[in-house]
């Protein structure tokens, strides 16, 4: 039988360019890795079949230049492209073109992500699935800063104002009186025009301490429409998760089957097609979506070691347009996995550490994966996203997880730039973690006792 394709293009770079590549090559299928000038001598890039230069290091100019990734594919005769998560990833211009090209994109329809990349037009869709949302506005908001202030009163302050087509935790500001709500609309919508080309704002209810759980879905354009399993990324600094788990440690199971099954509905009416997840914020024992990401996600993971399936795998095969040979029954999950996020940063300051690393020693043995494509002597790059390493572990139940992390990260040594390493032990050593199902508050207040100490 013929595939829709035999020639993949990854458009990424770093660790999530490696995964892609050995799942490629678990389907037999060639790969062509693109990279900018820093990352050429990336021991990833020399794992694969063809290897071309897109562009100078800065982002923009490489990875973010669908011109350069459309003519690398052109020149090595690649019929798909996998965006990877970040970059090009959600860009529904960039999956039209890749499209139009008479190339598959390894993603879902162009539309699908356009319709989750307005928030606005995202929340209509699940309220339609019946995925419970948080309460707020119906659709965009008026002009009239009077009649916002009458939704705002029906809602009840706090609020939250948010931008349409925001991302990346930006066009989204706290109300917490009526006297402040004329300006939060006006500076809200001014950034809104400017940065997300989309004037339009809408208003829910801001909740005070939240978890943030998310929910995976696998779907494929034959009717199955599968949730993967729920992870908890609550520990986060300035919106950035630090440490995701699965499962979400301490909800009711029924409840949470019965949220991914709403989700998996809202696939289904939406003709979703690929891998996604659900995010939601969980507060006093209820759901609450907040948006959909329609893209291969960084702690996809952990969902993978409870799960005993290749995410990435199961993604392609759904892009070469074939049938899941799964049904819901049996998704099964077992066990409890937790994923450290190594980054080469300060781990006090945060500030991003640069050059080369001189030490690179990973941990093992049972239940620990690592997932990096950094190798002794490699060069970090001040252009691009910190992240180093994903250490994940698996263990029979959550405690088990918690002391294999905590064994696994002893064993790990990087030396000659900084990372985040420490924060890991020590949040293994936080009483209120351990426990488990701590708010999205929790690092960062953490870390203001840390300093205050
Ligand atoms: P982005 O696309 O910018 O990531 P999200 O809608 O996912 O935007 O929200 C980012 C973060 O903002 C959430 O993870 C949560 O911490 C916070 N947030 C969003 N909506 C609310 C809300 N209604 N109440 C409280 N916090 C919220």
């Amino acid at each position: 039988m013929t595939r829709r394709f035999d020639k993949v293009l990854i458009a990424n770079r770093g660790e999530i360019a490696l995964r892609i590549l050995r799942a490629c090559r678990l389907l037999d299928l060639e790969t062509v890795v693109v990279h900018s000038e820093a990352d050429r001598a990336a021991g990833y890039v020399g794992l694969a079949d063809q290897a071309v230069c897109i562009g100078p290091p800065p982002a923009a100019r490489s990875y973010l230049n669908p011109a350069a990734l459309l003519l690398a594919a052109e020149a090595t005769g690649a019929q798909a492209i996998h965006p990877g998560y970040g970059f090009l990833s959600e860009d529904a211009a960039f999956a039209e073109r890749v499209e139009a090209c008479g190339l598959t994109f390894i993603g879902p329809s162009a539309a699908s992500i356009r319709t989750m990349g307005d928030k606005i037009a995202a929340k209509r869709a699940m309220q339609a699935a019946g995925v419970p949302c948080v309460p707020g506005s119906e659709g965009a908001l008026p002009d009239d800063a009077a009649a916002v202030g009458r939704i705002a009163a029906t809602v009840g302050y706090p609020v939250m104002i948010k931008a349409a087509g925001g991302g990346g935790g930006r066009g989204m500001r706290v109300v917490r009186f009526a006297s402040e709500l004329a300006d939060a609309l006006a500076i809200t919508r001014a950034e809104a025009r400017r940065a997300f080309a989309n004037p339009d704002l809408y208003l829910e209810k801001f909740l005070e301490r939240p978890r943030h759980v998310e929910i995976q879905v696998l779907c494929d354009a034959h009717g199955t429409e599968l949730w993967l399993g729920d992870r908890d990324c609550s520990l986060q600094r300035r919106n950035q998760k630090v440490v995701e788990e699965a499962p979400a440690p301490g909800i009711d199971r029924d409840l949470i089957a019965r949220i991914g099954e709403r989700c998996a509905e809202a696939c289904r009416q939406l003709g979703y097609r690929g891998v996604g997840t659900f995010e939601f914020l969980y507060e006093d024992g209820a759901f609450f979506f907040i948006e959909m990401n329609t893209r291969l996600q960084v702690e996809h993971t952990v969902t993978e070691m409870t799960g005993g399936l290749d995410i990435v795998q199961k993604q392609i095969e759904v892009a070469l347009g074939e049938k899941l040979a799964l049904t819901q029954a049996d998704v099964t999950l077992s066990g409890h996995a937790i994923e450290c996020r190594i980054n080469a940063e300060d781990p006090v300051s945060f500030a991003p550490s640069a050059g080369r690393i001189t030490r690179w020693d990973l941990p093992g043995g049972p239940g620990v994966r690592v997932d990096s494509h950094i190798t002794c002597g490699d060069v970090v790059s001040p252009h691009y996203d910190s992240l180093i390493a994903k250490l994940v572990v698996h263990g029979a139940d959550r405690r088990d997880a918690l002391e294999r992390a905590r064994a696994a990260l002893s064993e790990m040594k990087v030396e000659g730039i900084s990372t985040n390493i420490p924060l890991h032990r020590d949040i293994l050593q936080d009483d209120a973690f351990r426990a488990g199902g701590v708010t999205i508050h929790h690092l960062e207040e953490r870390l203001a006792q840390g300093r205050a100490r």
